[in-house]
């Protein structure tokens, strides 16, 4: 369960766009990429007046990591997706993107139940939630329609949960997953449709990306 350690805010400086990877942090002026808007590095600040002309290997690979560091999935995990994604029916590249949205956190992130993919990330690993019944502490576990989740009896006393039902309140869930506040629990009712998983991913980079290696 290998997992990013470096600085977070530089990922999204290093792909010039706001990737919302600390929840409510990137609202405020704290936003390290509003604060400074450029790539990271010693000569960051001057490549951004550099005018270059991107290959297409750069748009993929960019594309690629994009995806990656807003799931927070690192580069072996994330190619395995990618092959599981072609053995799918369908397009492959909406079957990763799919695959991606499945996993454990993020529909505890998408349920609303974390303020962002980090922190479902770390609920799950310390044992929060219940699939189907059973305890599990495996953030890359994929679901499917009519899995099941729920906060662990033990769980509920702690602060975070016991604050939790007025925080998730203020959250909007997708129409893919359905749930349940004052029960703290929810369930998978359809995968996602493309319009409903964050529109400014290129999925058909991606799979570029892969298909010529
Ligand atoms: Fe990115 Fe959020 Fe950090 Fe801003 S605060 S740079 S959006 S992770």
């Amino acid at each position: 369960m290998a997992k990013y350690r470096g600085p977070v805010c530089k990922l999204c400086r290093r792909e010039n766009e706001k990737l919302f990877l600390k929840g409510a942090r990137c609202f405020t002026a704290k936003c390290s990429f509003d604060r400074r808007g450029y790539p990271p590095g010693q000569h960051g600040r001057t490549a951004q007046f550099r005018r270059r002309r991107e290959s297409d290997y750069a748009r993929q690979l960019r594309a690629k990591q994009k995806a990656r560091r807003i799931y927070g999935v690192m580069e072996r995990q994330f190619r395995r997706y990618y092959e599981e994604s072609l053995k799918r029916r369908g397009l492959t590249g909406l079957n990763l993107l799919q695959i991606l949205e499945t996993r454990l956190d993020n529909v505890v992130y998408r349920m609303g139940y974390a303020d962002s993919r980090a922190e479902a990330r770390l609920l799950v690993t310390h044992g929060h939630f219940d699939v189907n019944g059973r305890r599990t502490d495996v953030p890359s576990m994929l679901l499917n329609p009519g899995d099941e989740i729920i906060v662990r009896d033990g769980s509920r006393g702690r602060t975070y949960f016991k604050e939790l039902r007025s925080l998730a309140e203020d959250r909007n869930a997708p129409e893919w997953v359905s749930r349940d506040l004052k029960n703290l629990s929810g369930k998978i009712v359809r995968l996602p449709e493309r319009i409903e998983i964050d529109g400014n991913m290129n999925e058909q980079l991606i799979v570029e990306y892969y298909s010529r290696r």
